[in-house]
């Protein structure tokens, strides 16, 4: 769905706005400064349309001071959104707070819609018309509390965001959760396939028209249908003399596209090829949940199993924190432990964490282990919010240039803090004079 950002300072009555147009009672109506709460998201319809709605919030932190933590809301808001519903209370006139977050608006680039909130009566007209003078367009004078002109304004609101919005990582709502199963040829995916497969697969009715070679196939486990990603290119087993790579890898992206998790098998009898770790880094880049499944365990032995711990340790550094499955798909083992580990690793991928919590954790972390003094300053991490989920994002905004092994010492307290175990989770850095 299109999302809408609604912005604006505290108390211009953007929560009683975003009350008037999703029809109910629910935004927070408590735009007292010092309230912390987060971006709140709701579904809203207008003349059939839908759309997603995303209150930026009455925000206030400490360290930043109210302005630069209202901005530093809206820039997050705004960046996730399709277009802008910018709300400016017409009594009051433009402050310098809503000067700021114009220009924050500006930069970001996207169609917004001018709302003149508590236009209650006509004596409240021309200041709305006075807004003309923000360059922002025409001023919709509204009266969120009455209902005034909140017609006009989502019609205004409708024409600004896109029929279809840009894809937000493949993910789409709702549905069996999509599996890919991934991993260099010969490790035992078509094998580990039919193992689970077995009596679980979930037979489509073949009605006319479609596909015999289902491309994907519908699995039942533990209780839920589960969706395995492309498995017909994992049964029509290719043997190409050249371009094997070239086209394993293809199918590795493609499969990773269309899914949520990725299970990548390894084969444990082996030394971890060079492939492997490939495979590994394509399925992380691809922000996708991982679940590491060693196979073919059947065949360890002590002597393999000397080595197997020293390669997860070198070699596997960059995905720790995937949950891993020690499984034989020749015998069966540890089959049963399968779901719960992707479903564990699918729970990593959607945490969400309040900014109350992230920026008492981030107070705490800056305090106790602050970033080392560079040329006679030392950048602060001054807030934090996290930007979205599948998988976990997160901006800090701070004082100064974070360095990488700061970055990296902040993303292992994280893992340490809130769990997000079997997800990538990326933290980006802006830096406020
Ligand atoms: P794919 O190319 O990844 O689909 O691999 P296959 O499923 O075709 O398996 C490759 C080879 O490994 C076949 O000879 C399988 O019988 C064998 N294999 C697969 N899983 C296991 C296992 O758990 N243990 C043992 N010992 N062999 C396995």
């Amino acid at each position: 769905l299109p999302v809408l950002a609604v912005v604006g300072r505290p108390n211009v009555g953007k929560s009683t706005l975003v009350n008037r147009i999703i029809g109910r009672r629910e935004a927070v109506v408590e735009d007292k400064p010092g309230v912390t709460r987060d971006r709140v998201t709701y579904e809203a319809t207008w003349n059939g349309r839908r759309f997603k709605l995303v209150d930026t919030g009455g925000w206030e932190i400490d360290v930043l001071g109210l302005d630069a933590a209202v901005a530093a809301q809206a820039e997050v808001g705004i960046d996730n959104s399709d277009a802008v519903l910018f709300v400016v209370d017409a009594n009051v006139g433009a402050t310098d707070t809503d000067e700021a977050l114009i220009k924050i608006i500006r930069r970001a680039g996207k169609p917004v819609v001018l709302c003149a909130n508590k236009v209650d009566g006509p004596s409240a007209e021309a200041d709305a018309a006075m807004l003309w003078s923000l360059g922002l367009g025409e001023p919709h004078a509204v009266s969120a509390l009455h209902g005034r002109g909140s017609g006009d304004l989502l019609d205004a609101v409708m024409a600004a965001l896109p029929d279809a919005p840009p894809q937000t990582f493949g993910v789409v709502e709702g549905g069996p959760r999509r599996v890919a199963l991934i991993g260099r040829p010969n490790v035992g995916k078509s094998s580990l396939l039919n193992k689970v497969a077995g009596e679980n697969r979930v037979v489509v009715n073949e009605l006319a028209g479609t596909t015999r070679d289902p491309v994907d196939e519908l699995i039942q486990l533990g209780g839920k249908t589960w969706k395995f990603i492309d498995t017909a290119g994992i049964r029509r087993r290719v043997h190409l003399t050249s371009g094997a790579d070239f086209y394993a890898s293809l199918r590795t992206s493609s499969a990773l596209d269309k899914a949520e998790v990725a299970v990548i098998l390894v084969d444990s009898s082996e030394p971890l090829a060079e492939q492997d770790t490939r495979i590994i880094s394509m399925a992380v880049e691809s922000g996708r949940a991982v679940v590491i499944a060693y196979n073919k365990w059947d065949q360890m032995d002590e002597e393999r199993r000397y080595y197997l711990e020293r390669e997860i340790e070198q070699d596997l550094v960059q995905v720790q924190w995937a949950p891993r499955v020690n499984v034989s798909a020749l015998t069966g083992r540890h089959m049963e432990k399968l779901v719960p580990a992707i479903e564990t690793a699918l729970a990593g991928w959607e945490t969400r964490i309040s900014t109350a919590r992230l920026n008492a954790f981030l107070g705490e972390l800056v305090a106790s282990h602050p970033h080392p003094v560079r040329g006679g300053k030392q950048p602060r991490i001054l807030f934090g919010t996290q930007a979205g989920i599948r998988p976990p994002r997160f901006v800090l905004f701070a004082s100064g240039f974070l360095e990488a092994g700061y970055r990296r010492y902040v993303e292992r307290r994280l893992r340490e803090e809130f769990g997000f175990v079997g997800t990538p989770i990326s933290i980006s850095v802006r830096v406020r004079e």
